[in-house]
């Protein structure tokens, strides 16, 4: 066991005590540059983002740009560096990866197989996560515990075994409705396609809206089977297929 590992049950206590801001800011104190915050954008992300930004707090903050995202995903990300003032860095994949892979499979090749969606996955997002993670010991997400029922599992303070670092969720405990009441109280810029049925987005041709009452990761990568859906940023299943 790492001695980063051994901190969490002591980090899990002291979470409750503080606020959110408090608690990066805590974090930040004790891990210096190595505390690091993955946006992409959307309604939880960008409530992350705002209390980063608007206390100055010292986190790194960065996203995937997988050169497969919506416009709109731009835009907010344009939106939330002028809001801010901030310049958001991103983590691009590997050009000769994909270009090999465009050259070799065509740019639509995820919709042919789940293997071949999980390797688009793995040179656009996992690998390029893997990268923006090296050296990084606190991993700050936007996941909440009601997303989906393997998260309901898991801890506001947590291990990645993948990326060797401890995984922070400041909204774990938090309701939907509350996410979008704060983003609505401090008038927060956010994805424009969340009001258009897209209550999750991904990638362009990945990602499509939902209908009334449907989970909200049907829309992503729809034409799959709902057990294989995650794209391996928080679980080690691409890890597994493709070696990083
Ligand atoms: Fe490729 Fe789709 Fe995965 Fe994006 S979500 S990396 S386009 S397979």
């Amino acid at each position: 066991m790492s001695s980063l590992k051994e901190n969490i049950p002591q980090l899990l206590k002291e979470v409750k005590e503080h606020t959110i801001v408090q608690f990066i800011e805590k974090l930040c104190a004790e891990y210096a540059a190595a505390v690091a915050f993955s946006t992409s954008f959307g309604w939880e992300d960008q409530a992350i983002s705002h209390f980063i930004f608007s206390e100055k707090l010292p986190a790194r903050v960065f996203t995937l740009d997988t050169g497969r995202n919506f416009p709109e995903t731009y835009s907010t990300w344009n939106a939330t560096n002028e809001r801010y003032g901030v310049k958001i860095e991103a983590s691009f994949p590997k050009s000769k990866a994909v270009q090999n892979l465009l050259a070799e499979k065509g740019p639509l090749s995820f919709y042919e197989s789940v293997a071949n969606r999980k390797e688009c996955c793995y040179i656009r997002k996992v690998e390029p996560l893997a990268r923006a993670l090296k050296d990084v010991k606190i991993w700050i997400t936007g996941i909440r515990a009601e997303q989906s029922e393997g998260r309901s599992e898991m801890q506001q303070i947590e291990w990645d075994e993948a990326h060797q670092c401890i995984k922070y969720h400041p909204l774990f405990y938090w309701k939907f409705d509350e996410v979008k009441a704060f983003i609505t109280a401090n008038n927060i810029p956010y994805n424009p396609l969340h009001d258009r049925g897209f209550p999750s987005v991904g990638c362009q041709p990945c990602t499509r809206a939902v209908r009334p009452g449907e989970d909200f990761r049907a829309g992503r990568w729809w034409w799959e089977d709902t057990s294989k859906k995650e794209c391996g940023l928080h679980t080690d299943e691409v890890k597994d297929n493709f070696a990083i």
